[in-house]
Parts: structure tokens; C-alpha cells; sequence
């Protein structure tokens, strides 16, 4: 539980510390990462973070087991809208996206391609594919689940309840449009 492992952006100035395992790793499909995905990948330098078949791969971890180790100045939120709830985090030395947070969430969503290949967490399901409009030419390695699941809400819910419900803050040196 308490191995550490650094992981960061595709130029190496931005780099997080994650402690322990993840609650969860998944692949989202849903309209709003997919949507995300699109408007950041034409960010300078960035290359989209999407799989073949425009899947969101994350690592869902507690975030009183992230830190911020280096290039804390480079990270910038993106959001949607204006008045979405949801945020996503860039760093904007290379324009890597490097975490989904929702709104009110203990947890944050860190893309997979932070990780070097060979140490990266394999996904076990993918959620949301109710929301592509055909989800037929997806791969069936692992469940591909039409929404969120009644498992994937407790897994979210127990870290919560072992961080004694406790939400951190986490604070970007400003927002990007993209
Ligand atoms: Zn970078
Ligand atoms: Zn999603």
C-alpha cells in the first residue's frame, strides 16, 4: 500500500507521486471525455489520449495519494463550459492532460499515459459506451459496461469512507481554453 511511484507529463517538467494502488482502473466512452479528449489534443505539441476506438483510459486514485512532486506552476484547468463542474487538469509544459476531477470528488482520475508503458495499470472494464452511438466495434477483453455501475460507485465510495470523508483541495495557477 505505501509503494510510491513517480509518474508525469510527456516532457518530464510535470511529475506526480502516487501512493498504493489505484480504487480503480478503467476506460470511459462517454460524450464529455470523448468531447475533452477532441478540444485537447489540438493544444500545441499535445497528442490525443484517446485508444483506437476513442476510449478515456484512467487510474482512479484517492487524492490524499497524489502529489504534485515537480511543475505544479505548469498545471492549468480545463473545462468544457464555463460553468461545468467537472475539471480538467494540463500540464501546460507540453500540454498533457493529466487528471479528470469531478466536481465534490476524493478522487481523481489520472490518465494512464502518465505512466511508462511498461509500468501502467491495465483498465478491467470500460463504463459509459451506452453514450457512443455505436458500440459494436469496441474490443470485449474486459466488461463494456453501458454506464457506471452500482460496484464502480462502492469501490468510490469505501476510499472515501477510509479517507474519513475528507475531500482535499487542489489548487492550478489558472485555466487554458482549448
Ligand atoms: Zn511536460
Ligand atoms: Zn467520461
Amino acid at each position: 500500500m505505501s509503494q510510491r511511484m513517480t509518474i508525469g507529463c510527456a516532457c518530464g517538467h510535470t511529475r506526480l507521486e502516487v501512493a498504493g494502488s489505484p480504487i480503480l482502473v478503467s476506460e470511459c466512452l462517454c460524450n464529455s471525455c470523448r468531447a475533452a479528449a477532441a478540444r485537447l489534443a489540438k493544444l500545441p505539441n499535445a497528442r490525443s489520449m484517446l485508444t483506437a476506438y476513442d476510449a478515456t483510459p484512467t487510474a482512479e486514485y484517492r487524492k490524499d495519494r497524489v502529489g504534485i512532486v515537480a511543475g505544479a506552476e505548469s498545471l492549468r484547468e480545463f473545462r468544457l463550459k464555463p460553468e461545468a463542474g467537472s475539471r480538467r487538469i494540463i500540464a501546460t509544459c507540453c500540454n498533457t492532460p493529466v487528471f479528470l476531477e469531478m466536481k465534490g470528488a476524493h478522487w481523481l482520475s489520472l490518465y494512464l499515459h502518465l505512466w511508462p508503458e511498461e509500468t501502467r495499470p491495465k483498465a478491467t472494464l470500460r463504463t459509459m459506451t451506452g453514450d457512443l452511438p455505436d458500440a459494436s466495434s469496441l474490443p470485449a477483453d474486459i466488461p463494456n459496461l453501458k454506464t457506471h455501475t452500482v460496484s464502480f460507485y462502492m469501490k468510490l465510495l469505501g476510499a472515501w469512507i477510509a479517507m474519513g470523508f475528507r475531500n482535499p483541495k487542489i489548487t492550478t495557477a489558472g485555466t487554458i481554453d482549448a
